[in-house]
């Protein structure tokens, strides 16, 4: 299988060239067909198998095709600032010919200031990356612009439950559209990660890596 097999608009293809991604991994080939097709997904993928790209790419390939985009367009939200950092990384460079806008939402010191983070939620930008904690503070604060957003993905789910984040999750989840896929990946599966996706997945589909 290679890329050009999932019909991704050209700018993305150029992304994936220039990032010298050659051929899709075995989550990719997988999760990308059934996240094109609008299906929710449950993954059980582990760091290093390629499963960021894996939902990164059909999430940018759909927010190129969209008619008109919304204010916001696809949120993430993972357990680390690490993580999110490293998933703005790869969207920048995946990106970097769609005109696709991120931004890594976290706290702490070091990064963008509350300021500017509250500024892009309100004027919109196309992909938000957000540990939970934060995003909480925002959406407390008002104007967050989540209300038309098509994409919502949980990486490292496990993670985020086992730091304590499913109320901050659940509380996130509630203020965004009904109408709207979400894919949730994670290293692990115990039942807790999968009561917690029927609560908010729709008839998913499941990939194993
Ligand atoms: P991940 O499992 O998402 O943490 O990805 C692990 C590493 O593989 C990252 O550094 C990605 O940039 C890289 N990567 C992801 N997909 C591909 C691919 N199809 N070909 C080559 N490298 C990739």
């Amino acid at each position: 299988m290679i890329f050009t097999d999932f019909n991704f608009d050209e700018r993305l293809l150029d992304g994936l060239n220039s990032m010298g991604y050659k051929s899709p991994t075995p989550i990719q080939a997988q999760a990308i067909p059934l996240i094109q097709s609008n299906h929710d997904l449950i993954a059980c993928a582990q760091t290093g198998t390629g499963k960021t790209a894996s939902y990164l790419l059909p999430v940018m390939d759909g927010i190129c095709k969209l008619a008109k985009k919304p204010p916001i367009s696809a949120l993430v939200l993972a357990p680390t600032r690490e993580l999110a950092l490293q998933i703005d990384q790869q969207i920048e460079g995946l990106a970097y010919f769609t005109g696709i806008s991120s931004i890594a939402i976290y706290g702490g010191g070091n990064g963008i200031d509350y300021e500017q983070q509250r500024r892009s939620l309100r004027e919109g930008v196309d992909i938000v990356i957000a540990t939970p904690g934060r995003l909480i503070a925002h959406l407390n604060s008002g104007g967050v612009l989540f209300n038309d957003i098509k994409f919502l993905v949980l990486d490292e789910a496990d993670r985020m439950l086992d730091m304590g984040f499913q109320e901050d999750l659940l509380h996130i989840i509630r203020k965004l559209p009904a109408q709207r896929q979400t894919l949730l990946f994670s290293a692990t599966m115990p039942s807790k990660i999968r009561q917690f996706a029927q609560k908010l997945l729709k008839n998913p589909q499941q990939v194993n890596i």
